[in-house]
């Protein structure tokens, strides 16, 4: 989204001013007293009540508490005290080693892991200094946050209701930071490199996530322009909340399912906020990325039982892990790839590690009995592969029917189409399953080989290609004359366009993430697929590099709200 505001540095840097003691004593009982004071810290963030409801925030702290506990860290501490150092000197000289270590790991996860541990012996200094109540702490504006990273726990310490925004030199789209602040709804843009430098204190700064735009001290106009985009925001907003019980279907009565992509507990409310029909892709993984070690079973049950308690009586479907590739746990060895996005993920793992797959599917067998469950495997790229993790299903069923355990009242197993070779065996794939959801983010990067995260090549190939077009529909059509059905879940369905082109092929499903359903459920509201459908027909044999136009021209026609 959208923030304004004035900037906050984030500091993170600590001064020691002394670094030699003068009684080893008194510098170990100052430094059990921090470690004392420094978990209690983190007990209180845990029972913040603000965020109890995000399971997500909780594990994430659960990482810290792990730090706060190790027993090496702290003897290491003890140990550097020992050797006259000062109680802040010995967590500044261990972290130093830490830092060395875990910093130059070309390991993405490791590095994180020292990220966190930096933030947390941060905060010990800062509590033997007796400086917990940085100026910063208080907000009192709106406020954008600038600094070269935070950590989760630091975010905690400002006034949530004041932060408009956060600015950083450093982030990945898998730390920890990132995934609490879109759980926090707060606009965050990472790796702009040289942020500190070209900003003061106070500043005006507009952060524009979706165009991936920060405006320093930003004209009048553009601040105008923003001002009034974060109003429209807001009464667009309460439009589309009202609109949220209209019937999804087309002017000439065809009916369209619009389901809603989540992966974070706190995803959960916008199901009944966007009336979306249900939760048509469950990201699993989140879970996975924000813990320290594998959740347990009993622990992913808790997480698959809350999301089918919040979804009642609609479908959700659960989507096995996707890790791997860049995003990265921290309980699977990693090796570097030269291309992660095609290498050892999602289910390949799970097909040459199969006790993963197994917990995860024991886990869902039990949060979903007496009820139903859908559950979908990621990244399948022949048949073969689906009947291997389809006979690890089995397993586990079989499993839960000798010790005796109740059964799921349905399931319903489905696959992903992200990998382009499986479209060559839709025939068969479709006597597989009970459904079929194409993941176009994935999909279309393998079909243009044009990874998805490169900026430079964003623009390159447009998913309203002719080519992009009829090569879905094929997959819309296998699906229709074998009548399973067929769900595209990835980004492109989020955008009104796109969502115009895909129900003009046939598609009857769609899950897009909760920030869409408005707009889309809009635009399938305004179309006749009677005059839709002949025309993008007609206009798959195009040599055009895009459809785009044709289909902007079409929309404006014939009254199609975009
Ligand atoms: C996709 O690839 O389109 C998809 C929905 O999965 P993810 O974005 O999680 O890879
Ligand atoms: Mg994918």
């Amino acid at each position: 989204g959208v923030g304004i505001g004035a900037v906050v540095f984030h500091e993170v840097a600590v001064k020691i001013e002394k670094l030699v003691s003068e009684s080893v004593d008194d510098e170990r009982v100052r430094l059990e007293d921090a470690i004392a004071e420094l978990r209690f810290q983190l007990e209180q963030m845990s029972n913040d009540p603000e965020l109890s409801y995000s399971r997500e925030y909780r594990e994430v702290l659960e990482t810290y508490r792990m730090f706060a506990y190790d027993r090496g860290w702290h003897t290491k501490m003890g140990e550097a005290i020992a050797t006259g150092l000062t109680a802040e000197g010995a967590v500044d000289r261990v972290q130093q080693e830490n830092r060395a270590r875990l910093m130059k790991s070309h390991d993405p996860y490791l590095r994180e892991r020292g990220q966190d541990l930096e933030n947390l012996a941060t905060r010990l200094i800062r509590i033997l200094q007796g400086n917990m109540e940085s100026k910063h702490h208080v907000l009192t504006e709106d406020s954008i946050i600038f600094g070269r990273t935070i950590g989760p726990a630091e975010l905690m310490d400002y006034d949530r209701s004041r932060i408009k925004g956060i600015v950083l030199e450093e982030g990945s789209p898998t730390t920890h930071l990132t995934i609490v602040a879109r759980a926090l709804e707060i606009p965050l843009i990472g790796r702009v490199a040289g942020a500190l430098m070209h900003v003061q204190e106070g500043d005006k700064v507009v952060v524009d996530t979706e165009s991936a735009h920060v405006f320093l001290r930003p004209s009048e106009d553009i601040l105008d322009s923003y001002i009034s985009n974060v109003a429209a925001r807001v009464e667009l907003a309460a439009e589309y909340l009202a609109e949220s019980k209209l019937p999804v279907v087309t002017k000439d009565d065809h009916k369209i399912s619009l389901m809603m992509n989540a992966g974070l507990l706190v995803d959960l409310p916008n199901l009944d906020r966007t009336g979306a029909e249900g939760i048509g892709l469950y990201r699993t993984e989140f879970q996975f990325m924000v813990s320290s070690a594998l959740p347990r079973v009993s622990e992913q049950v808790k997480v698959y039982d809350t999301v089918l308690d919040a979804a009642k009586d609609r479908q959700v479907i659960f989507r096995t892990l996707d890790v791997g590739g860049d995003k990265q746990v921290g309980f699977l060895p990693r090796e570097e790839e030269e291309n992660p996005a095609m290498g050892w993920r999602a289910i390949r793992i799970a097909i040459d590690r199969p006790a993963l797959l197994r917990y995860q599917i024991r886990a869902l067998l039990i949060a979903a009995s007496g009820r139903d469950l859908s559950v979908m495997f990621p990244m399948i790229a022949e048949i073969s592969e689906l009947r291997a993790v389809k006979a690890i299903f089995k397993k586990e069923t079989d499993r839960a029917a000798a010790i005796g355990n109740a059964k799921p009242k349905t399931i319903k197993i489905g696959c992903m189409l992200e990998v382009p070779s499986l479209a060559w065996q839709l025939d068969l794939l479709m006597k597989e399953v009970d459904f079929v959801s194409i993941g176009t983010n994935d999909l279309m990067q393998f079909f243009f080989a044009c990874d998805r995260g490169n900026p430079r090549l964003s623009d390159r190939y447009d998913l309203l290609s002719p080519a992009v077009l009829s090569f879905l529909k094929s997959i819309i059509d296998a699906g229709e004359q074998a009548n399973i059905p067929v769900t595209l879940c990835g980004e492109m369905g989020a955008k009104p366009l796109e969502a115009m082109a895909l129900v003009g092929l046939g598609l009857k499903r769609l899950s897009v993430s909760s920030a869409s359903i408005g707009s889309v459920r809009r635009t399938i509201r305004s179309l006749d697929l009677s005059t839709l459908k002949p025309f993008i027909e007609s206009n798959l044999k195009s040599p055009k590099h895009s459809l785009r136009d044709s289909l902007v021209h079409f929309a404006r026609d014939h009254g199609v709200v975009l």
